[in-house]
């Protein structure tokens, strides 16, 4: 899709703070964090939201999501951590390729999914490099 932000990402051609790739997925930091580590598993795919998606896609996309929460809780020690996805406009979605949330969460922590702040292109890199190191040990 030409348009679309998360397909530039997927093909290399918009920047991303990846923490992760795989043949089916790209995951990387949210550029608006809800929380420190917030980020986004995505399909490589486009498909708008989950309604349309492939089986193969959405399976990965869940495994690799329990993957990588397993790697947030290792490298940031949360109390908890959100697994959330939107679909339509209405439901609060803003990017229209299909995507799943990781939030680590404080207890205490504002619920919502969208920061107000856009993190430094430094901030994410750090964020990212201890995720991905944290799921080297994750088989
Ligand atoms: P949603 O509202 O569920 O569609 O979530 C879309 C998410 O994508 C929001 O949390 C945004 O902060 C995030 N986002 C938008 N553009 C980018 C980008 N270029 N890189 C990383 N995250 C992005
Ligand atoms: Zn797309």
């Amino acid at each position: 899709m030409r348009d679309c932000i998360f397909c530039k990402i997927v093909a290399g051609l918009a920047p991303a703070a990846r923490v992760h790739e795989d043949e089916l997925t790209v995951s990387f930091m949210d550029l608006f964090p809800a929380s420190r580590g917030h980020l986004l598993v995505v399909p490589k795919r486009h498909f708008s939201d989950i309604l349309g998606a492939d089986e193969a896609s959405l399976v990965r996309v869940a495994a690799n999501s329990r993957r990588i929460a397993l790697a947030l809780k290792r490298a940031l020690a949360p109390d908890g951590i959100g697994v959330h996805q939107l679909n339509g406009a209405a439901a609060g979605q803003t990017v229209f390729h299909y995507h799943m949330h990781l939030i680590p969460r404080r207890m205490g922590d504002p619920l919502g999914l969208h920061g107000r702040r856009q993190a430094s292109e430094l901030e994410l890199a750090e964020v990212a490099a201890l995720i991905s190191e944290a799921l080297l040990g994750i088989p």
